[in-house]
This record gives structure tokens, sequence and C-alpha cells, in this order.
């Protein structure tokens, strides 16, 4: 019977190993941390041998094939003599995907996955088809595809699924964009970031399609590089050369396959970035020939995704709105691009090696002051200290920092949490970095 051996425990571990061990392999599951207590009692609900706070290597070693958790590094130990002997190591949606011939909708992009896949989701479901959500939200796809039979998944790739992906195939593989993140994990080389997230479109073929940003100067510049086959769907912002979907006369409008047009103003979601995700999802929508008023009117009614430019409430006359999800330089610009009154920006974390030059002229022009809360906010003083903003430095936590900030925002205001930085040095998540940032508001 062949191995298949799982590193780490998480949603796409215990999906994959479901999976594995539906489909009779002979099934373990190593994971380097404690594993949490649903996973556990679904490995154990399914008899599969599972370890936990280690690796047993001659557990791991013989296996015909890895399925590895993106979030484990290729440096990880385990990982490198893996590879040194020859083991394939492939992701949890590489897996799944050999396993079902739904048709397979995958958005990637370093900001905007989410919103775009949630919003996907929500118009293929409102048109009543038989669709489901995964990849980085949902359920695993894995999982779904042992117990569940979907004629249509809309997924969230991140670079590290990608990474692991070979043979898998995107009936509809949309690309919102692509800036520096993670550079981290690919020896701080953009490139290597970039090929990741143009996997998507291999071994996709003219029967399908490949959406893009057109406006992105990467994606312009890789598209000749990559042989893509599919049909190309580029959308921007305003009409111009080669964009099949764009806004004239205050109306978003797609040209290709299916001409469709809807008012700017009914969209559910604001902001240039949100066009962006709306369009996407449209185009993908459109392709799989959703009626033009089941399109409509799932992207006037959507509501959202949690942490994404979310209000959470008016204090004395100061908006407060929580974008935990802002990890990276980028999303934060685009927040700070859709303010409309003078803000109170609180940022900083964990650092992937950003670069604060991109937002430097936005929060000249629209911030009055700044909080930075984190561990180490020594690149944050040497970059944002010399415009002469007032700043204040929290290392304590989110109270604090949320505090400060009230006390600096006068009535009319924003406060704006976008912090350009990923959440470890003092939270658990962003989920949870932005959950106490809305306590902490609604206790002011
Ligand atoms: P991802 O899943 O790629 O991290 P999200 O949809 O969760 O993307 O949004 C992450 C952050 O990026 C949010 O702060 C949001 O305001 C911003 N954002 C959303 N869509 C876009 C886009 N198309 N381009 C740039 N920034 C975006």
């Amino acid at each position: 019977m062949e191995r298949i051996v799982i590193l780490g425990a998480g949603e796409s571990g215990a999906g994959a190993a479901v999976l594995a061990k539906v489909k009779g392999f002979d099934t373990f599951v190593s994971d380097a941390s404690i594993i949490k207590p649903r996973y556990k009692e679904l490995l154990d609900r399914y008899g599969i041998a599972w370890e936990e706070g280690h690796h047993t290597e001659e557990l791991i070693l013989n296996a015909s094939e890895v399925v590895k958790s993106p979030g484990i590094p290729e440096e990880a130990p385990l990982v490198v003599k893996l590879r040194q002997q020859g083991t394939p190591i492939i992701s949890e949606i590489e897996f799944a995907g050999r396993y079902t011939d739904a048709k397979m909708i995958c958005i990637t992009g370093s900001n905007g996955k989410t919103t775009t896949t949630s919003l996907i989701y929500h118009i293929f479901k409102s048109a009543g088809l038989n669709v489901g959500l995964a990849g980085n939200i949902g359920q695993s796809l894995a999982l779904q595809v042992a117990t569940e039979k979907h004629d249509y998944y809309v997924i969230e790739l991140s670079s590290f699924q990608l990474d692991g992906m070979y043979d898998f195939r995107a009936n509809i593989a949309v690309l919102m964009n692509i800036t520096p993140d993670h550079l981290d994990r690919y020896n701080h080389c953009m490139q290597n970031y970039v090929d990741a997230k143009f996997r998507i479109t291999q071994n996709q073929t003219p029967e399908d399609a490949f959406i893009y940003w057109n406006d992105d100067p990467i994606i312009q510049r890789e598209l000749a590089k990559h042989g893509l086959k599919a049909q190309l769907y580029p959308f921007a912002a305003i009409k111009e050369q080669g964009a099949i979907a764009y806004v004239e006369d205050g109306q978003m409008k797609i040209e290709q396959p299916i001409a469709f047009n809807m008012e700017q103003e009914e969209l559910a979601l604001r902001g240039t970035h949100n066009l962006y995700n709306s369009m996407a999802a449209s185009i993908s929508a459109n392709i799989a020939g959703i009626e033009k008023e089941n399109i409509r009117e799932a992207l006037s009614n959507f509501k959202g995704v949690e942490h994404r430019l979310e209000r959470v409430c008016d204090v004395a006359g100061v908006h407060f709105i929580n974008d935990s999800k802002a990890t990276n330089v980028n999303s934060c610009w685009y927040a700070l691009q859709s303010m409309t009154t003078k803000t109170v920006l609180i940022l900083g974390g964990k650092d992937k090696g950003n670069d604060y030059t991109e937002i430097e002229q936005l929060v000249r022009e629209k911030c009055s002051a700044l909080v930075y809360l984190g561990l180490h906010n020594e690149k944050l003083h040497a970059f944002f200290d010399p415009m002469g903003l007032p700043v204040v430095e929290v290392q304590s936590g989110m109270k604090e920092a949320v505090e400060a900030a009230f006390h600096l925002a006068k009535k009319g205001e924003t406060v704006l949490l976008s912090p350009c930085c990923a959440s470890f040095d003092l939270f658990k998540s962003y989920e949870d970095r932005g959950d106490q940032f809305k306590a902490c508001v609604r206790a002011l």
C-alpha cells in the first residue's frame, strides 16, 4: 500500500489525511506543534495515525509522497531531507485536485484574495450553483472532496500553496496583483515570489480563463514569459487598450464573454481596490454562465469580509476602522487611499522586509498622527518620525494603542488599524489582533 505522510495537521493537513485515508492510502500525520482538539477528533474518527510535538523521521522518510502544510518552510530540516532523497512533496490542493473533476475557480495575488474569493463564492452560491469554498478560507478542499460532491470549487491560493502544485489545473485562474510580500520565504528574491504566483496558470488550456489586473506592471512584464494558453480577461479601472472590463460613465462594464454592465454606485464593496475585486468576481461569474440579474443582485448585497476595512463604530465623533488583515504595505496603501477624513494610523508588528516608501506620500496627505504598535518599532521610527507627525509608540498591547489613537484623533477623524505587518509579535493572528481592536474600541 502506498504511504502518504502529511506534515502539519491544520485545516489543510487534517483534510488531506481524511482524503488519503478514504482513498485507501497508508496514512500518517505528523505535526511539530500541538494539534488542535477538533483536528485530533477528525483524525481519530477516520482511524488515522498521528503524532504531535515532534517529527519521527523513520515514520516520515519512508513515505511515497508527502503532503506539506503551506506554513512549513523549505528550510525545515525534515523537508530538506525529503527533498534530498527525492520524495515528492505536494500541497493539499494538488492532492485533492486528483480526486475531483469539479470546475476549479482559483484566486491568487498579493492582496484581495479573500475578498474576491468570498465574493465569487457568494455570487455562485446565490445563483443556486453547487459550490464549495476552499483554500485559505472555509473547509479544506481535500475534506470537501472526501466528504461532499460539489460541481464548482472557489479556492483562495497563497503563493505557498502554489509552490506545492504541479499538475493541478485551474479552469478559471484569477491573479489580482503582485507586490512584494513574504519575501523572507523566497530568499528575499522577488522573482521567486512572482514565479510562484504565476504557477496558477500552469496546465491551463485554451478552454480555460485567466483573469488579471491589466495595470499591474509585474503581471504585464511576466505575461509573455509564461506561454499562457488560456483565454485572457484583463480588467482595469478605466477603458484602456487591452482591458475587457473597466468603468465607463459610472458603470462597471464587462465586454466578454457576455456583455455585462452595472452601476458602480450599486456595488456593495467600496474603494478602488474593491472595484477590482468586484470586476474579477463578475468576470468569473460571467464565464461560468451565471445570469446577469443574479450577478447584479449578489454584487449589491455582499456583506464584505471581517478585518478588511471593516467599520467598527464611532466614539465621540471619531470613526474606527479595522483593517487588521493589512499585513503588507500595499494593502495599507489601498486602505489609506480610501480614507475620506484625516486619519490616525495604527501600524507595526512583525516586519516581513517592508519598504514603507510606497505609503510615504499617502501618510503625508492623509495622516494626522501615527501609533506604532509592536515589539520592535525602530524601523518605523527611522522612516516616519522625520515627517514630523505626532507619534506614540506602544509595545504593551492593543488597549494602550487604541487609547493613544483615540487621544490623538480629533472629532471627525478616523482611527485606522492597517498595520502593514504580520501580527505574531503581540497577537496570535491577524484575526486576534482585529478582534482585540474591536473589543478595545467598543470599551472606550
Ligand atoms: P488577501 O486574502 O490577499 O490578504 P484580503 O481580501 O484579505 O486579501 O484583503 C487584504 C487587505 O488588502 C485588506 O486590508 C484590504 O483592504 C486590501 N485589499 C483588498 N483587495 C485589494 C486589492 N484588489 N488590491 C489591493 N489591496 C486590496
